[in-house]
């Protein structure tokens, strides 16, 4: 006889269950890194464009969290990260988006990882916002930012969304902004693709130096 089993379950046997903050073993969420980040909510980031908001700057333990999750796969990073998120889209002026996206990453760099993190983090988003969760957008050239000189970061991915219902609200996600080229292209896509109004925003972003920012996307 056929014993259901949680797809869950058998991830959880694969997944690195160890927190990228505390580096305690840890279940879906860490109590101790949650609570933390929760207080810094005090201290948010500045983004220097009009449509796109990060909740705190690229350092410490959202950092931590951030490379865990992207280079190591340490999925516990997820719900510190998307209250973050949440905390972000919720401030005010409160963003009500009708579909949540994300900025996809390449596929040449999603291969190399598993995981398109910005995805992981749309998903959970719209799942806390109660709104549905749609791959909008295609990457269609470009290398990865990691690497690249600077120069060449700033003219960023270029993308393409699919068509949209005219005036929508659209989301989009993504895990750190840089020079906010990626999320600049990313919005303007999905604009373009017909929606009436788009937010941009990312767990942390690194306005001080981004030419020494560690490896985006
Ligand atoms: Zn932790």
């Amino acid at each position: 006889m056929a014993v259901p089993i949680r797809s869950g379950f058998l991830l959880d046997l694969f997944l690195d269950r160890t927190c990228a903050g505390c580096g305690q073993r840890v279940g879906r969420r860490c109590p101790l890194c949650t609570d933390q980040l929760a207080s810094s909510a005090a201290r948010p980031a500045r983004v220097p464009f009009d449509g796109i908001r990060a909740g705190l700057p690229y350092d410490g333990l959202v950092r931590r969290l951030v490379v865990g999750l992207k280079y190591r796969g340490q999925l516990a990073a997820v719900e510190a990260l998307v209250d973050v998120l949440e905390r972000t889209v919720r401030s005010p002026p409160a963003f009500a988006p009708d579909l949540v996206t994300w900025a996809p990453t390449s596929a040449a760099r999603r291969r190399g990882r598993g995981v398109d993190q910005a995805q992981l983090l749309a998903r959970a988003l719209a799942r806390r916002l109660g709104v549905p969760c749609r791959p909008l957008l295609r990457r269609i050239s470009g290398p990865a930012q990691t690497g690249r000189g600077r120069s060449a970061r700033l003219l960023g991915p270029c993308f393409v969304s699919r068509p949209l219902r005219q005036g929508v609200q659209v989301l989009v996600v993504d895990d750190v902004v840089t020079t906010g080229a990626t999320m600049r292209a990313a919005t303007g896509a999905l604009r373009s693709g017909g929606a009436g109004s788009v937010l941009g925003v990312a767990v942390a972003a690194t306005p001080d130096r981004p030419a020494m920012a560690a490896p985006h996307r």
